[in-house]
């Protein structure tokens, strides 16, 4: 059982222990594909399943009557992986560097995300069902608390090279066989074309490969599907859409 009149375990002077609170399950099986912030995709749904000792009920208690939702998680994936104190954020090219204080990256001193979603309520398991995601399947959730637009919505404020959202909008074109296995996916998913085409119309490439003649085949890993897909012509190609027995 947790003691919970310590919520933070002090283990040296200025270093912490959090707890999960829940684990999120989302559409993405990888980080490749992933939309770089949280409400550029509506059809991507997740459903947090809180920790054996939080009582939903009681800790969710008013939360129905909020909107939107922070969450905060951890990059689990990227726990191994350290940090340098400069980065490239994409959104420069990938040329520039910033410090990681003045970026979204997700190699941090601390691997701590922080997204903010739309808030659909507890399901009838008492799980809390979440919209407009970036997160990985299976990332834990450390924290959650409601958005409060007066306090976090500040509308003269300055952005830097994230003022304006990005505007790639790449054409989605499907071959013979991936359109009649799409017809499949939408049997199990009926969000998987918009959720699809959304990722792929923002070009989730590396920057620098957008730069040169780009022949290679991509993976992205949704719900369970292998999507392959090209860049022809400036144009995504869906070249095949797998189904996996599990992921
Ligand atoms: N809105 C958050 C996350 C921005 S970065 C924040 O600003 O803190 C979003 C990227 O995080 C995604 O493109 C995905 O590649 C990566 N990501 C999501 N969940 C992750 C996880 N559990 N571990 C590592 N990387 C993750």
């Amino acid at each position: 059982m947790t003691d919970r009149s310590r919520p933070l375990l002090l283990q040296n002077p200025g270093s912490f222990v959090f707890r999960t609170v829940g684990i999120i399950s989302t559409p993405f099986k990888q980080k490749f594909g992933i939309p770089r912030q949280s409400q550029s995709l509506s059809e991507a749904k997740g459903i947090i399943k809180f920790a054996h000792d939080i009582n939903p009920l009681n800790a969710c208690r008013g939360l129905d009557e909020f909107s939107h939702l922070w969450i905060s998680f951890i990059f689990h994936e990227n726990i191994d992986s350290g940090w340098k104190d400069t980065v490239r954020p994409p959104r420069l090219g990938g040329n520039q560097k910033v410090g990681v204080f003045a970026s979204r990256s997700t190699f941090r001193p601390n691997p701590i995300g922080l997204s903010v979603v739309k808030n659909l309520g507890l399901n009838e398991h008492n799980e809390l069902m979440v919209e407009g995601l970036d997160l990985l399947d299976q990332t834990p959730i450390i924290d959650i608390k409601p958005y409060i637009a007066y306090a976090d919505s500040i509308v003269d404020s300055h952005c830097g090279y994230a003022d304006e959202p990005p505007t790639t909008e790449m054409a989605v074109d499907y071959s013979d066989d991936a359109w009649v296995q799409l017809q499949n996916t939408n049997k199990h998913y009926p969000e998987f074309k918009a959720l699809l085409e959304n990722i792929l119309s923002q070009d989730p490439r590396p920057a620098y490969k957008k730069k040169s003649i780009d022949d290679k085949i991509y993976t992205v890993l949704l719900f369970n599907y292998d999507v392959k897909w090209q860049v022809r012509e400036n144009r995504n190609v869906v070249i095949e859409i797998i189904t996996l027995a599990s992921l």
